[in-house]
């Protein structure tokens, strides 16, 4: 008998996750009173004004700005920082802050509030204490960063690659996209273990039926229930090829953790298109 044990639980068969959010009704957004923050990054106090559980390892924080009256200006694909007073562990009469990037999630279009699409690391050093804030809490903030962006004007097709919450950014890129009535092809091939991973599933199918032009893809990489499954299976990269309809006009978009990004970037490449058309953000 082999004396190997099973391998640790991950993702969503992980027993030891905390339990999920009980559901809450959906906040009523009122109009805030304030200014509006201006055009350059810049360091906030947010309030978490709503959380929601898609998955169960994964969180939605809906943050608004303290004595604002709308969110920051940002272009689709930036993200922020979160910042927070830790311990010193060289010195634990000291408090330390501890930063950690969060890409956008929400569009741009949606000034009600800013939307993060959040993976529990456990034993991370702080996506545990984010788990253990609730609606109300505060947080410091410093943005917009960063330039995972689609330029504009969109004259090419795009491809937006992710796995798990490398998610997040696509979700507010292609809202945009639409919302300002791009017409070129958009592709999203969008990889997790589970079904019960999924994120914005039932979000993407909606503006599928609406923008002809934009094709979701789902693919999962161990799905429990094979004969149900209604999308692809295995790794995004494997369905680039068929997905990608015109490599040599396309620019290619990958978010999400470093083997992902790399095996996507060469499958992209064998495709045909280009170094200079593949952009990507990673998340380690
Ligand atoms: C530009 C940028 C944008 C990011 N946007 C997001 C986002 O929108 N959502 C998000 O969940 N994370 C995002 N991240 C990752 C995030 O910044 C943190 O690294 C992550 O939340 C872990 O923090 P932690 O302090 O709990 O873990 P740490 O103590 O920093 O432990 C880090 C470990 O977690 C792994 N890790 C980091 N991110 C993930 C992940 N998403 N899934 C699985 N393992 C991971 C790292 O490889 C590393 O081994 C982003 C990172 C960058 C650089």
């Amino acid at each position: 008998m082999s004396d190997q044990r099973p391998a640790v639980p991950i993702g969503s068969l992980d027993p030891n996750l905390p339990p999920p959010l009980p559901k809450a009704a959906p906040k009523v957004w009122t109009p805030r009173e304030g200014p509006v923050p201006g055009t350059k990054p810049a360091r906030y106090t947010a309030t978490i004004d709503e959380i929601l559980q898609p998955t169960p390892d994964v969180r939605l924080f809906r943050f608004t700005l303290d004595g604002y009256s709308t969110i920051m200006p940002f272009i689709a694909g930036q993200f922020i920082q979160m910042l927070t007073p830790m311990p010193d562990k060289n010195d634990p009469t000291k408090k330390k802050e501890l930063i950690r990037s969060y890409s956008i999630a929400s569009a741009p279009e949606e000034t009600n509030f800013l939307e993060f699409c959040i993976k529990l690391v456990p034993g991370g050093a702080f996506t545990p204490t984010l788990w253990n804030m609730r609606v109300g809490d505060k947080i410091d903030v410093r943005g917009p960063h960063g330039k995972f962006i689609a330029h504009e004007p969109v004259d090419y097709d795009t491809v937006y690659i992710a796995a798990g919450t490398g998610i997040a950014p696509f979700w507010g890129m292609i809202q945009h996209m639409l919302s300002i009535g791009v017409t070129r092809d958009i592709v999203l091939v969008f990889g997790v273990r589970y079904e019960d991973d999924l994120l914005y599933a039932d979000e993407f199918k909606a503006l599928a039926q609406k923008h002809p032009n934009f094709r979701p893809i789902f693919t999962l990489s161990r799905p429990r229930h094979p004969e149900t499954w209604w999308g692809e299976k295995g790794y995004v990269q494997n369905h680039l090829a068929t997905h990608v309809r015109d490599p040599k006009n396309t620019k290619a978009f990958i978010c999400g953790l470093t083997p992902m990004i790399e095996a996507s970037v060469a499958e992209l490449e064998k495709i045909g298109v280009t170094k200079d058309r593949i952009h990507y953000e990673r998340y380690d």
